[in-house]
């Protein structure tokens, strides 16, 4: 058995490294280190893999797995469309009643002035689609000059050209020879990079203020919107002073322009709330969702469209014309459906913002007391950890010792999933851990850290 077993994954590995092309991977460093880890099945909050070891996956698959995984509602709301309807299309003057009721349910969970929504098959599809409808609400405003949209460094917004220019990863940028034109980026709220000196309340006012600064040099009437994570998530957990976003909406009222939230993470209770900007007093006119709206178990994103651009763009547009072969795709919007409807039934959200998040912040803020993390914050269910070399003045490791590649392994081998942002360290645990699971992450975490700091000292000849 054990040997069978053993030659399967031999085999996997190998024909993996032979024709499967990962996302962000680099495949020389990932047969340099024997292959990938093969994930054959999951539970709860716990994946398997085909070594037979048990995960718990600290990032809830890739900040997807809201329910957590072997939800049967689910299996059974998927098999039953797509017995009933697999697929159809809603381009000419048709429609199906998953796509139907999951537009209504949207529109009841969203903010108050949210009555459309337009489906994509991801989050880079509804970013893209945020282009599209800002450039032409603009144009049918009569003013197609209102072209530029601010975004900021170290975003993410997805990986298609649109999506990767949106987003600030300057590693995407210079591969793909982005961003396309018409795109700007100011910096980004990162107090523990940037801002170690100044109160939070200070230093989200000035990091906010850089919108304005950029909407005057490129010029008033020359700029459309401005498109942010609530929360960003993949640049490293990144959480705003609680002045940046008053003033960032303070910036776009006056200047009339788009605010548009990327919720593809914060949407859906990850933030205690059913959608993030709420949490921060945004009014955003448009939000793109993906995600945490199916539970990851199958591919659903989309744009929700405020009034303010639906009057425009869809009452009295004409046909926008802009749309793909799996908008609102029947079996997906029914996973959607059954989803969220579990959602409201066992009250996640609410569970969340009443217990979850103050247990896991009061854990999970423990390994700040660690000797090489520099702070360990977190908002609602994501957290991040900074590894440094020095506490007192946050001096971070020499990047060659790759300290957070270092940390993840150490994780991994050692039954968690923690996700690694260069030196950062993210989590974010499926909605419906337990206390128990959030004592065994702090727990693991604690002890990995432990073996990063071990391993740093005996290369770097630091005592930590
Ligand atoms: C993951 C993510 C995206 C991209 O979504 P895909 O489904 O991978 O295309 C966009 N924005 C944010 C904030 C994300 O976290």
């Amino acid at each position: 058995m054990a040997t069978n077993a053993s030659n399967q994954t031999s085999e996997w590995k190998s024909n993996d490294n032979r024709h499967y092309m990962h996302p962000f991977t680099d495949h020389k460093e990932l047969g340099e280190k024997g292959g990938a880890r093969i994930i054959t099945h999951a539970d709860g909050v716990y994946i398997f893999d085909s070594d037979g070891n048990k995960i718990l996956d600290g990032m809830a698959g890739l900040w997807c797995v809201n329910l957590g995984y072997g939800r049967g509602e689910l299996v059974d709301a998927a098999t039953a469309q797509m017995r009933e309807l697999p697929y159809y299309n809603s381009f000419f003057q048709c429609t199906h009643p998953p796509a139907i009721e999951l537009s209504e349910l949207l529109s009841e969970l969203s903010p108050g002035n949210f009555n459309h929504v337009f489906f994509t098959g991801s989050g880079s599809e509804a970013n893209d689609t945020q282009i599209r409808l800002i450039r032409r609400y603009w144009d049918l405003q009569g003013q197609p000059d209102r072209m530029t949209i601010i975004a900021r460094k170290n975003a993410y917004h997805g990986s298609t050209l649109g999506g990767a220019s949106l987003g600030g990863m300057s590693a995407m940028h210079q591969q793909m020879m982005l961003p396309v034109p018409g795109i700007e980026h100011i910096e980004q709220p990162y107090q523990f990079e940037l801002g170690a000196d100044m109160t939070p309340a200070e230093f989200g006012l000035q990091q906010a203020r850089l919108l304005e600064k950029k909407i005057l040099e490129v010029g008033v009437d020359k700029v459309a919107a401005f498109i942010g994570e609530p929360v960003q998530g993949a640049g490293g957990v990144i959480i705003p002073p609680h002045t940046y976003w008053p003033e960032i909406q303070r910036i776009c009222d006056e200047y009339g322009i788009l605010l548009v939230a990327d919720e593809v993470i914060t949407a859906f209770g990850r933030l205690g709330q059913w959608f993030g900007s709420t949490r921060f007093g945004i009014r955003p006119d448009l939000i793109s969702f993906a995600k945490g709206v199916t539970s990851g178990y199958l591919p659903l994103g989309g744009t929700l469209v405020g009034d303010r651009v639906a009057e425009v763009v869809i009452a009295r547009g004409g046909e926008f014309a802009h749309g793909y072969t799996y908008s609102g795709h029947p079996a997906a919007c029914a996973v959607a459906l059954a989803n969220l409807k579990i959602m409201r039934a066992e009250k996640i959200v609410e569970r969340v913002k009443a217990h979850t998040e103050p247990y896991f912040s009061k854990r999970f803020r423990e390994l700040g007391d660690h000797p090489i993390v520099g702070e360990a914050r977190s908002i609602g269910l994501v957290g991040a950890i900074e590894i440094v070399r020095n506490k007192a003045n946050r001096e971070r490791f020499d990047k060659k010792f790759k300290a957070g590649m270092r940390c993840r392994d150490f994780c991994v081998s050692n039954g968690l999933v923690m996700r690694a942002v260069g030196d950062t360290m993210i989590v974010s645990p499926p909605l419906i851990v337990e206390d128990g699971h959030i004592d065994e992450l702090v727990e693991k975490a604690w002890k990995c850290l432990d073996l990063t700091a071990g391993s740093l000292a005996s290369e770097t000849g630091t005592s930590g």
